[in-house]
């Protein structure tokens, strides 16, 4: 019955054509990979769970004047975003030492980082996204010196912004990977948010109790991912624990209450 055309599929989404000239559709599978696809599962529900998280976190950056690619959430698996022409860099933003981090450098997992770290990654399968330097970038032209200043300032709003937002919930934002994309618009071209912000490209960790809340669970073989996932769903007011969906205004309460 799916007669959209695919444009492209990764690992964790797939990419449709949109209903309007330079709209996509994005749909997220339950696909999760960990070291460049050598180890791969399907895990029942991450797709819809990382659709509601995502659709959340790019609403609430839109909120605060980051320009992102999100228009709305089409249905469970889906939502229709800007199309846009992919920067082909990872952005990863580091406030604690973990993952490549700590095995590149020897430090303990966990230490708090004398300030937020960026660095770049080059998005190539064949080469494992190897980490690159703003010299790479520029002599390579994968970005311009003025896209790399702009993606810098927004990758250090955005981890700000999600730093509060999740200490507010009693997560600590360890790290995160992000993307950005050139958007053409009336001869103008803007650089702007792309792709998703789930636990599958964070680290998240209880500020209680340093339990992971993010793909770890998968990389690390802990298990519990769903229920990870859905943690930090509710935490962020995404999944009430109505599942009828009522509406939870105002309720009169009776002097027998
Ligand atoms: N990350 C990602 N996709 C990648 C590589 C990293 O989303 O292809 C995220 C990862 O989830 C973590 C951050 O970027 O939140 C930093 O990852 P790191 O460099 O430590 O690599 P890892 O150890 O996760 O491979």
């Amino acid at each position: 019955m799916n007669r959209r055309r695919r444009l492209y599929e990764g690992k964790a989404k797939i990419l449709y054509e949109g209903p309007e000239p330079g709209t996509l559709i994005q749909h997220f599978k339950d696909d999760a990979t960990a070291f460049n696809a050598k180890k791969h599962d399907s895990i029942e529900g991450k797709g819809v769970l990382n659709n509601r998280i995502s659709e959340h976190i790019f609403d609430r950056l839109g909120s605060i004047g980051i320009p992102t690619h999100f228009i709305k959430r089409m249905n469970m698996r889906e939502q229709l975003v800007k199309e846009v022409e992919i920067v082909p860099i990872e952005v990863v933003v580091r406030n604690v030492a973990a993952g490549s981090l700590v095995k590149k450098l020897g430090l303990d997992e966990g230490t708090q980082l004398p300030r937020s770290i960026i660095e770049f990654y080059y998005k190539s399968d064949e080469l494992d996204d190897p980490m690159v330097s703003e010299e790479h970038i520029t002599a390579f032209g994968w970005a311009s010196p003025q896209e790399i200043d702009e993606m810098m300032a927004l990758a250090l709003r955005i981890n700000d912004f999600l730093s509060g937002l999740f200490f507010g919930i009693g997560i600590r934002l360890v790290d995160f990977k992000i993307e950005f994309g050139r958007h053409f618009e009336n001869e103008t071209m803007k650089i702007i948010l792309a792709d998703e912000i789930s636990p599958d490209c964070c680290r998240l960790w209880d500020i209680e109790t340093d339990n992971k809340l993010d793909k770890d669970r998968f990389r690390q073989d802990l298990g519990g991912l769903i229920d990870a996932y859905t943690e930090v769903a509710k935490r962020l007011g995404i999944l009430t624990e109505n599942p009828t969906n009522e509406p939870s205004g105002p309720r009169l309460v009776t002097s027998n209450e």
